[in-house]
């Protein structure tokens, strides 16, 4: 069964609550290829998940990876994030700017994951409760400020599966890219039960 992220806090404020093995599908960045390739697909499976944006390029480009000499591409705008929110899908924070909050100071930290929360609720209308740590860069103060800023989860870019005792403001997933063929797919899968990443 996969579950947008927000509703597994239960997990850890209700230790006690049965849940059997779940899991969640997460997408970075927020681009228009999400709605147009995963989104039929999904579907058609049943399947939900979460996507987390970049709350000052709605509806425009990834001039952070084009900086990194990377193909340009369109992120999904306002409009087809609000028809996905329709539709089931959960969005959360990838910052405003797609910073490595690692490499920043605090103020800039705590604007870049406050903010974010901010507009990006003030733009599309529902809570933002979980957010994504852009190129897996955290550190203490940023896992603090992200759980003062009253964000129920938030992912890293680390390897594996998540239990009870995982810390939910850096919970691990197993990476998956656009160049991963379907054996390597199942290699990670059974790698992360086998050895927990
Ligand atoms: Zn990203």
């Amino acid at each position: 069964m996969t579950t947008s992220l927000h509703p597994l806090e239960s997990i850890w404020v209700h230790p006690s609550a049965t849940v059997g093995k779940l899991i969640s599908l997460t997408f970075d960045d927020g681009y228009q290829d999400f709605a147009d390739s995963a989104v039929p697909i999904m579907e058609t499976h049943g399947f939900t998940g979460t996507v987390f944006l970049v709350s000052d390029h709605l509806g425009a480009t990834n001039e952070w990876d084009i900086k990194l000499g990377e193909k340009f591409a369109d992120l999904m705008s306002r409009e087809t994030i609000l028809k996905l929110l329709n539709q089931g899908f959960e969005f959360g924070s990838h910052t405003m700017t797609h910073v490595h909050l690692d490499q920043v100071d605090d103020g800039v930290q705590r604007l870049e994951i406050e903010k974010s929360k901010a507009d990006l609720e003030s733009a599309l209308g529902v809570p933002m409760n979980v957010f994504c740590y852009p190129y897996g860069g955290l550190n203490d103060s940023a896992m603090k400020l992200v759980q003062e800023a009253g964000y129920s989860s938030a992912v890293s870019t680390r390897k594996g599966l998540n239990t009870r005792d995982t810390n939910r403001f850096c919970l691990n997933r197993i990476a998956v890219r656009n160049d991963t063929l379907l054996p390597v797919f199942v290699y990670k899968l059974w790698r992360a039960f086998r050895y927990g990443r």
